[in-house]
């Protein structure tokens, strides 16, 4: 509700809308450690990185902020969860750029890059039409609702039960 206050924009059916489509609690992947400071043997690329080799969200400073961690896990979904079709699929559904789905190299506008926008945004709530994204992706409104959607399914499909909190 804090991001819908203040506003005056929204009917109340469709603060309502938003509530529900918000409903849907977000799978998180089912190994995930978490350490201060850089793994070994790789490049600082940032507050923090996921290192898939050992499923741990590495981390600068005093703490892990909700949102960068929200953003690391959807990375840690997309390395533990998602197939190759599966990446077809979000990569379509987001409408992220054509390619590879994480190119070598790249900085943020890879579709895996995407995959961890848009999964942060729909594990914080966040509402694009009311809100600007603080990242380097803007997720549109019915896009999200879709991802959101589709994340759920997923889960459904792979017995993942624990969520994002
Ligand atoms: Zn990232």
């Amino acid at each position: 509700m804090r991001e819908l206050s203040g506003r005056g924009t929204l009917g109340t059916v469709n603060a309502l809308t938003i509530l529900a489509a918000s409903a849907a609690l977000i799978p998180t992947p089912p190994v995930l450690k978490y350490q201060r400071g850089q793994p070994e043997g790789v490049n600082p690329l940032g507050v923090a990185c996921y290192e898939p080799a050992t499923d741990t969200i590495y981390f600068d400073g005093p703490m892990l902020h909700r949102s960068v961690r929200a953003h690391e896990t959807g990375h840690a979904f997309d390395d533990q969860i998602l197939t190759a079709g599966d990446r077809v699929y979000f990569q379509r559904l987001m409408h992220a750029p054509a390619g590879p789905w994480d190119p070598e190299g790249d900085g943020t506008n890879s579709p895996s890059e995407w995959f961890a926008e848009y999964y942060a945004a729909a594990a914080m709530n966040h509402d694009p039409r009311v809100e600007a994204n603080v990242a380097y992706v803007q997720p549109g409104p019915k896009r999200l609702v879709r991802f959101r959607k589709a994340l759920v399914r997923l889960a459904a499909r792979r017995g993942i039960t624990d969520t994002f909190e």
